[in-house]
């Protein structure tokens, strides 16, 4: 018996990264949208001939409304999926009280669909719907799992985090740099600390790590160079 046991343990330790992908990938996006959008803002304003006090301003002013902007829309975005999951549990187990018949027809079904023959998904549906009712339906016909159970608050105080994390990399690099080469300064840092946070998040989630990093280079690289042509550009229309 002992024996048997043990060998069920390493499926269980195989390293499965997907089930932290989820908050990864709202650090990831907050700390990258910091960096481009800050060091951008960053970029145009200086492009625009401002001093260093006005440059520093904008991008304090555009830190503090970036990180509460993705709070906002992230707290909005996660609690209408709140919302929408609630509902659908709440019409589910109504569903369960009123027709258990067609309930246990529609698992079987998804079971069939999955790949059981027919004998054995009916037994299936039946044995998870003796255990949880609800769970089975929730998991298996709408998909929705505690893991993914939307955390407003959480996620919201989480992503205006990262962002302000992201906003600051930038942002000390116009603290720290020459005034006169800021632009060449912050252009190369931010493409710095996008490549590197790139191969990070690509590496934590398991996927290629140079693929990862190209994109955010070149992506970053379009959002600073189309700012600093508009504040050239704007700089010399109003200046
Ligand atoms: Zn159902």
């Amino acid at each position: 018996m002992a024996k048997r046991r043990k060998s069920v343990v390493p499926v269980h330790n195989e390293m499965h990264r997907s089930h932290r992908v989820g908050w990864l990938r709202a650090a990831v996006l907050g700390a990258n949208d910091g960096i481009v959008s800050t060091s951008s803002l960053l970029i145009g304003v200086a492009a625009a001939d401002s001093d260093r006090s006005a440059v520093l301003l904008a991008g304090v002013a555009g830190l503090i409304a970036g990180a509460l902007s993705m709070a906002a829309g992230e707290y909005v975005s996660v609690h209408s999926q709140a919302d929408t999951e609630k509902a659908d549990l709440e019409l589910e187990k109504k569903h369960l009280e009123q027709e258990p018949e067609f309930e246990l027809f529609e698992l079987t079904q998804i079971y069939i669909e999955r790949g059981l023959d027919e004998e054995l998904a009916k037994e299936v549906a039946d044995q998870l719907m003796e255990h949880d009712a609800l769970a089975a339906h929730a998991r298996d016909e709408l998909g929705i799992t505690e893991t993914t159970s939307a955390q407003p608050l959480q996620a919201a105080f989480f992503s205006a985090v990262s962002f302000s994390l992201g906003a600051a990399l930038p942002l000390s690099t116009v603290w720290l740099a020459p005034h006169e080469s800021v632009i060449r300064f912050t252009a190369a840092s931010s493409l710095v600390f996008l490549v590197v946070l790139g191969a990070v998040a690509a590496h934590a989630g398991g996927a290629n790590m140079l693929r990862g990093s190209a994109r955010v280079l070149f992506w970053g690289s379009i959002a600073m160079a189309a700012t600093a042509v508009v504040g050239k550009l704007f700089g010399v229309a109003v200046g």
